[in-house]
């Protein structure tokens, strides 16, 4: 279901009759509902001369990621780390134990505030947390083109070991190109065997580093506080192989983790600086909501002044309620904020007409994007009912040739689609393969919302096929 030949007429401001025409002089027999493909409405407003590109998230994204900063203003910054497992592993318990050692260290002052992340301080450096656990929330912000987490903590019970939550918070750390550190949790219960979780998990290719691989391992107990330095000790570690560094002296920007209304304050939005220092009376943009920085509130609940990169602040002073996951700009003044939160409002109705009017990636683009030089990739997420057919589907996959395209399975598991499948595909532009299995939940709503393609297989030979012949600009689009 994409744009119709109505909608664009309205976004273009043209009568219906000049579109059906201009489209009809193209060979295209067009009602008031057919519904168009996005090269088909960026030639409609060209004919009728209004300049009219279909702008998708990603492209977006990457632009404004990009600063060309000297070598010699960057600095040292605090990593950004996610806490991600399987339910009840203990997530949260450890973002509380981990949070208790800033309060413990007479650092905090006793910390009240959940902005949506704090900081602790260990060995004379700073590592940022984010409060909202799970690959979900990780890749949803993904997902909108925010690159937040430097590094995924993955926390496994060693009286449980893997689950398939695990899995998928391994497969979206790697979609995302993240590095893991795997805290094996709850070793102070009977039955823990924190050996088991180092078998299983190089299993799934995170060999100890202890074992001659690459991935750390922290032993550790939410509930007794056990190894929790070892394991700040370790992210430390990792932060320093990973060379973080951003330029704070520069006009702030960074990204959106939480927003609500509050009814008091107004818009409350806690930003985590990336880039810059951000200063009070500062204008600034996120998205479509342009704000001026009236006051800053840390996570310890205390005003400050200023905030640099790895900093999470409370911004108060936004005219409106960005979402979770927009970029946020400090501009030159009120009138550039405005200008360009009007400009963002444009674009996201051409946006909002792009998704609908086609998917964001599928099938049909690999080819396309196969013949513009650059070797084509095509991601996958692979779910059916059976453990067999997946590995079956696998296999057959690994098998196809990919001199001309890369086929790459990002994620494959047993069990219906899940709303954690679609996000994973929205934000690395992977296509669903689901095979004897549909969507589950509001599976299917966001895969729409997302533009993300869902294809349904019942024997693996016509999921290859069709693998085959998108391969080589053959398909026909799944109706
Ligand atoms: P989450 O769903 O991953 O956020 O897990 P929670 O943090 O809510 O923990 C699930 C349950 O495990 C709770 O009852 C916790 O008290 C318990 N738990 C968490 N960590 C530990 C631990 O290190 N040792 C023990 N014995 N229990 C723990």
């Amino acid at each position: 279901s994409g744009s119709t030949v109505k909608d664009v007429a309205e976004y273009l401001g043209v009568p219906v009759p000049d579109v059906i025409k201009q489209l009809m002089s193209m060979g295209v027999l067009a009602t008031l509902t057919k519904t168009l493909a996005d090269e088909q409405i960026e030639i409609v407003a060209e004919a009728l001369g209004k300049k009219m590109t279909i702008v998708h998230l990603g492209d977006e994204a990457e632009e404004e990621f990009e600063y060309d900063d000297a070598d010699e203003d960057l600095v040292e910054r605090p990593p950004v780390v996610t806490i991600m497992g399987h339910v009840d592993h203990g997530k949260t318990s450890l973002l509380d134990a981990v949070r208790s050692t800033e309060v413990a260290a007479g650092e905090a002052g006793g910390i009240t505030q959940h902005i949506g992340a704090y900081q602790v301080h260990h060995n004379g450096k700073t590592i940022t947390f984010l409060d909202t656990p799970g690959h979900q929330a990780f890749t949803a912000m993904r997902a909108r083109g925010a690159r937040v987490t430097d590094i995924a903590v993955i926390v496994v019970a060693a009286d449980d070991g893997a689950r398939p939550q695990t899995d998928e918070a391994i497969d979206h750390a790697h979609a995302a190109d993240v590095p893991i550190v795997v805290a094996v949790n709850k070793i102070d219960k009977e039955g823990a065997d924190p050996t088991r979780v180092r078998t299983e998990l190089t299993q799934r290719g995170l060999q100890p580093s202890e074992w001659g691989g690459e991935t750390e391992y922290v032993d550790v107990s939410a509930k007794t506080h056990q190894n929790l330095e070892e394991l700040l000790d370790t992210l430390l570690v990792v932060a320093e192989l990973e060379e973080l560094e951003a330029n704070p002296n520069a006009e702030a920007s960074g990204v959106v983790i939480e927003s609500k209304l509050d009814p008091g304050r107004g818009p409350v939005v806690t930003v985590l600086i990336q880039r810059g220092t951000m200063r009070i009376g500062d204008a600034l943009v996120a998205g479509a909501e342009p704000g001026r920085v009236r006051a800053m509130i840390d996570y310890r609940g205390e005003r400050v002044q200023q905030a640099v990169p790895g900093d999470p602040v409370e911004v108060l002073g936004f005219d409106g309620v960005p979402d979770a996951g927009e970029v946020v700009r400090v501009v030159a003044n009120d009138r550039e904020a405005r200008r360009l939160a009007q400009e963002r409002e444009t674009r996201e109705k051409a946006e909002s007409l792009a998704r609908r009017a086609g998917r964001k990636v599928s099938f049909e683009d690999v080819f396309r994007r196969s013949r513009e030089d650059e070797p084509a990739e095509l991601d996958l997420v692979i779910k059916g009912d059976v453990a067999g057919s997946v590995e079956a589907l696998e296999d057959e996959v690994a098998r196809l040739p990919q001199d001309e395209v890369h086929v790459n399975v990002l994620h494959s598991g047993v069990g219906g689609i899940n709303e954690s499948d679609v996000m994973l595909a929205a934000a690395s532009e992977a296509v669903i393969l689901g095979f004897n299995v549909r969507p589950v939940g509001d599976a299917q709503a966001l895969a729409d919302r997302e533009g993300v393609e869902i294809r349904h297989y019942s024997v693996i030979y016509a999921a290859l096929d069709d693998l085959r012949a998108a391969m080589q600009g053959l398909l026909a689009p799944e109706l």
